[in-house]
Order: C-alpha cells, then sequence, then structure tokens
C-alpha cells in the first residue's frame, strides 16, 4: 500500500484494514512520519504520544485478525489537550497543569479506547480553551497549514491544524463559544459540535460548564459521523448528558436534500461580513436549492447580543470553574510561599496567562454582589431570548445556515492587542452554544488568497442527523474537502 496513509479518512482506512491490505501499524507508522517532517512548522501538538500509538496499533492489528474491527479500530486519534487522559500529561495549554497527569480517563477516551483507536498525541490549544487563535497557548501558537504566518483559529487549533496538515487522521475538540467549528473553517476541515449534553463532558476540563461540548474535527462529514457516533451517549457521571439512544450516524447520510427547508436568518450578512464569504456562502446556498432544498429567510433578532451575552455567561461560569486552582490540591504551585494568602495570589498570578486572568476578572465582577442583577442575570435572560429565537425559526425551517466565520484565517499577532476584534470572530458561532444546539462547519469555498471559506449548519436539538445529512449532500456536491494545504 502506498505510504500516504496519513492523507486518507477513517472510512478509507478502515476499507483497507478490513480488507488487510494494510495494517494498523502502518497508519500509524505514516501519521508519525507525517509529524516528523511537517510538526516543526505546524505546532499542532504539546505531547506526541508515539510509543502509546505503537502499542495502541499493534492491539488493534490483534483485534482486526480477529474480525473484532469497528470504525475507529487501528486509527490515530488526535485529543485536545484539555481531555483528561489517564498516565499522559493534560495541560489545558497552560502553565497552571503544565505539569498535571490525570488520575483518570475520560469518558470520550474511554469509548476510543472500546473502539481501539490510536492515541497519537495531545493537541495544543488557547489556554484553558479561552482564545480564537490558539495564541494564549502556555506551550506558543500553532500556525495555520494553508498560510504558516496566519493563525489556525481557536481554541481548538492544534486539533484542526493536525487534521489538515494530515499529522492524524481524525480529532477530537471541544466548543464552548466556536472552538470546533472556528478553527474547522479556518483549517478547511469538518468539524461538529453536538447538541449540548449529547456527548459526556466527564473528564473535559471545565471552562464554562453550561456550554461546553465535545465534538469529531475530521477531513470529511462520513468521518464526522462516525467519530460523532463513538463518543455519544448517555452518562451517569454527567448529570447533563442525555439519556436519549445514539442513532446510527452514518445511515443519515444520504446526498440529497429534496424537501428541505433552510433558513437563512437575514442577520447575518452585513457589512462586517468579509465579501468573499459572503460570496462562497450564497454559492454554497444555491448548490442546496440544486439539490432540492428550499432556502428561505428566518430572523433571529436576539442574536445581535449574543457575543455581549456569552461573554458575561462563560466568564462568570469560568471565574468559579478556575477557582479550584489554588496551588494545593494539584497543578502549578508558586516557590516558597510566605503564608497561605500568599500562595494563592502567586499560584494564580503566575500560573494563567493574560487572557485567562481577563476572563476570571470579567466573571467575578458579572457574579459580584450589586452586580449580578443587571448582568449575570440580564445576560441568562436575553440568553432565553435567543434560544426562543431559534425555537421560532425551527417552527418555519429544518436547518439555519450560515457562515462560520466573518472574516477567513487572520495573521498571527494581527488580533492579540484588541480583545473585542478577537471576540467577534465567534459571531456566527456563539449562538448555537447559548441555545445548545448542534451545529457542523465544512469547507464551502477559498478566498483568491487561497484560504479555506467554512460554510455552518445549525440543526434543532438532537438533530444531528439532519445536520449531517445537509452537509453531506452539499460535500457531495462540491470537490473543496479534496483539497489539501500545498505549504506543509
Ligand atoms: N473563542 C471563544 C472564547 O474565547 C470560544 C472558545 C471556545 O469555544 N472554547 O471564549
Amino acid at each position: 500500500m502506498g505510504d500516504n496513509l496519513a492523507a486518507l479518512t477513517i472510512h478509507e482506512l478502515h476499507d483497507l484494514l478490513v480488507k488487510r491490505s494494510i495494517s494498523a501499524r502502518d497508519i500509524t507508522e505514516s501519521v508519525l512520519e507525517r509529524i516528523a517532517a511537517v510538526e516543526d512548522r505546524v505546532h499542532a501538538y504539546i505531547t506526541v504520544l508515539a510509543d502509546t500509538a505503537r502499542k495502541q496499533a499493534a492491539q488493534a492489528d490483534a483485534r482486526i485478525a480477529r474480525g473484532e474491527a469497528t470504525y475507529l479500530t487501528g486509527i490515530p486519534v488526535a485529543l485536545k489537550d484539555i481531555l483528561c487522559t489517564k498516565g499522559i500529561p493534560t495541560t489545558c495549554g497552560s502553565k497552571m497543569l503544565a505539569n498535571f497527569v490525570p488520575p483518570y480517563d475520560a469518558t470520550v477516551i474511554e469509548k476510543l479506547q472500546q473502539q481501539g483507536a490510536v492515541f497519537i498525541g495531545k493537541t495544543s490549544m488557547d489556554e484553558f480553551a479561552m482564545g480564537s487563535s490558539n495564541e494564549t497557548s502556555f506551550f506558543g501558537p500553532v500556525h495555520n497549514p494553508w498560510d504558516l504566518s496566519r493563525v489556525p483559529g481557536g481554541s481548538s487549533g492544534g486539533s484542526a491544524a493536525a487534521v489538515a496538515a494530515d499529522e492524524c487522521i481524525a480529532a477530537l475538540g471541544t466548543d464552548t463559544g466556536g472552538s470546533i467549528r472556528q478553527p474547522a473553517a479556518l483549517c478547511g476541515v469538518v468539524g461538529m459540535k453536538p447538541t449540548y449534553g449529547r456527548v459526556s463532558r466527564y473528564g473535559l476540563i471545565a471552562f464554562a460548564s453550561s456550554l461546553d461540548q465535545i465534538g469529531p474535527i475530521t477531513k470529511d462529514v462520513t468521518d464526522a459521523a462516525l467519530l460523532l457516533a463513538c463518543i455519544s451517549g448517555h452518562d451517569d457521571r454527567d448529570a447533563t448528558s442525555i439519556d436519549a439512544p445514539v442513532p446510527d450516524y452514518r445511515s443519515a447520510l444520504i446526498p440529497h436534500v429534496r424537501g428541505m427547508k433552510i433558513g437563512i436568518p437575514t442577520e447575518c450578512f452585513h457589512e462586517g461580513l468579509d465579501p468573499e464569504i459572503d460570496a462562497a456562502v450564497r454559492m454554497a446556498l444555491e448548490v442546496l436549492r440544486e439539490q432540492g432544498a428550499e432556502i428561505r429567510d428566518v430572523s433571529l433578532p436576539h442574536t445581535r447580543y449574543a457575543v455581549a451575552v456569552y461573554y458575561l455567561i462563560a466568564p462568570a461560569e469560568a471565574s468559579s470553574n478556575l477557582a479550584r486552582y489554588d496551588g494545593v490540591a494539584y497543578g502549578f504551585r508558586c516557590d516558597h510561599p510566605e503564608d497561605l494568602q500568599d500562595m494563592y495570589e502567586r499560584t494564580r498570578s503566575e500560573g494563567f496567562g493574560s487572557e485567562v486572568k481577563r476572563r476570571i476578572m470579567l466573571g467575578t465582577y458579572a457574579l459580584s454582589a450589586g452586580y449580578y442583577d443587571a448582568y449575570y442575570k440580564k445576560a441568562s435572560q436575553v440568553r432565553t431570548l435567543i434560544r426562543r429565537d431559534f425555537e421560532n425559526a425551527f417552527a418555519q425551517c429544518d436547518l439555519i445556515i450560515t457562515p462560520t466565520t466573518p472574516t477567513p484565517a487572520f495573521k498571527l499577532g494581527e488580533k492579540l492587542d484588541d480583545p473585542l476584534s478577537m471576540y467577534l470572530s465567534d459571531i456566527f458561532t456563539i449562538p448555537a452554544n447559548l441555545a445548545g444546539l448542534p451545529g457542523i462547519s465544512l469547507p464551502c469555498g477559498f478566498t483568491a488568497s487561497g484560504l479555506p471559506i467554512g460554510l455552518q449548519i445549525i440543526g434543532n436539538v438532537l438533530q444531528e442527523e439532519t445536520v449531517l445529512r445537509c452537509a453531506y449532500c452539499y460535500e457531495q456536491s462540491t470537490a473543496w474537502h479534496t483539497r489539501k494545504p500545498l505549504c506543509v
């Protein structure tokens, strides 16, 4: 078999594995070679797990020989470094957890293990998943494989860049306000945030617990369906996980959308939208119309407040979740504290980066006595209005389509001193988190300078199958997903 197994998808490799044309070991070696060749330019990983991966690949080969292969058996998967892996460092992109080795596995990690997946490495991310560019990582920035002078997006920037650069076959990311979909769009790959509660958050290091979800980042829509099926399902250890059966997502992949009603929020196409993205999304809608979808305007009037609401609710939850990093139980502790107060203060000022501190201060302020009603409570009320906007829209359509991002990948450093402009990168993705809805981003074109553009498809609660079907139909009618970045 050819050398370039790292460039293939889960489903292509699975077919070759069960035919015994290749071994799991061949795939892992191909991915490790690819990492050796490009990682010094991309920096997608915080930890590469070559030894673990080789052992798991050998186990996968034994399993395949017994005829017990499932889709993920022998497939090298990259894991965002926010997912707890027993015995393997899990840093969350922070100095605070730079030496943290979890004593347990996240539920999604257990599920991948049960399927015989290969863990190829832990990917870089914005510190505690706070960011849209991967530049707040304590371990340095990730570079976009399509243009190394640009950001890969964030916070799952390492996962998206690793998939785009063929440094893994598929990856897991997490999405609180767009952190799967936005980097997927900027790196030209597929990223899906499931319905809130579809995937267990047990063992996911918490940022904003009412918004966080784990999801797949893959090379095509079929792989997103396969990986989602593997990680979904109810879990007693996460009280917010949904107790509903997991559908066979792959069987939802029918390449037509006849009769499907697609809503376009009129609010999305405004002046701030990059003209090339505007044009690419409109072209994509034409493709879906030709495939039989009915396109209609819908309105989501309160989504104009979504970024403001998010930057009250997410920091408020973060300020509470991050209170546990106090230098006592685990994680970083400052040197030679004078007393308890000094230890708390210096541990937190030395252990957290500036974006994390900004969020903790914003959140603490929004929750403090006297401001709670004006900020946190008001934001929660507007969140309900945003959810209702979607309920009203879904009375008229099956899916909602928007651009994933307002601009293509920006230059490293470009937005670092302008947090507001950075926050606006998630203007189209945040509403789905606030409403708990599933959303996917998939490639829908390229700018004249060769940067990928993402199309976002949002579905109603637990309508992952409808989202995937529409995404698959679009993907199969176009060839964007077959392009590979040339600079790595
Ligand atoms: N960029 C957003 C933020 O910084 C979203 C991050 C995420 O989804 N984890 O909060």
